[in-house]
């Protein structure tokens, strides 16, 4: 068992943002990544850093290695994170196809956190069957993450060690 929890962070819908308005873009700057353009979050970079202290982040995208190679530069990140790959190919819409990835990673009984736009049922019920403390914490893609999902995460982790 790792000490701290894991946070599994998607990029899409969490991270890099789609769907909003132009009339009424986030806060963020638009970024090539393997020639295509995407808008980051201008904050998601500060609240995964408050994140990690109380967690060990772990990528959960179809960016697989991509991640590492353009996010923590641009988040302000200190170093690469360790990222899940998938032997599926991703399925829009959904994120159900990430479960057998985190399964082999984080094992029944780690306690993990999980952060994405695209949680279905299937993903609701694979929560509620592990044994281990898992906690699904859903983002709206034109938005990503904000300060009530990290509020949310760094209470739940703090909830892990109480006696
Ligand atoms: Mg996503």
């Amino acid at each position: 068992m790792r000490a701290k929890p894991v946070l599994l962070v998607d990029v899409d819908g969490v991270i890099s943002l789609f769907g909003f308005a132009q009339e009424d873009r986030p806060d963020g700057a638009f970024h090539w990544v393997n020639g295509v353009l995407h808008y980051l979050s201008q904050g998601a970079g500060e609240r995964l850093l408050r994140l990690q202290e109380r967690y060990e982040l772990v990528w959960a995208t179809g960016w697989e290695e991509t991640a590492n190679e353009y996010l923590p530069p641009l988040l302000g990140l200190p170093g690469e994170l360790p990222c899940l790959s998938f032997d599926v190919m991703p399925r829009f819409g959904s994120c159900h196809w990430k479960v057998a990835a985190i399964d082999a990673y984080a094992g029944p009984d780690q306690p993990l956190a999980w952060i994405d736009d695209n949680h279905d049922n299937g993903c609701h019920t694979w929560a509620a069957q592990r044994p281990g403390p898992t906690l699904l914490v859903t983002t709206k893609s034109p938005v990503g993450i904000d300060d009530t999902h990290v509020t949310q995460l760094i209470t739940w982790a703090e909830s892990l060690s109480l006696p």
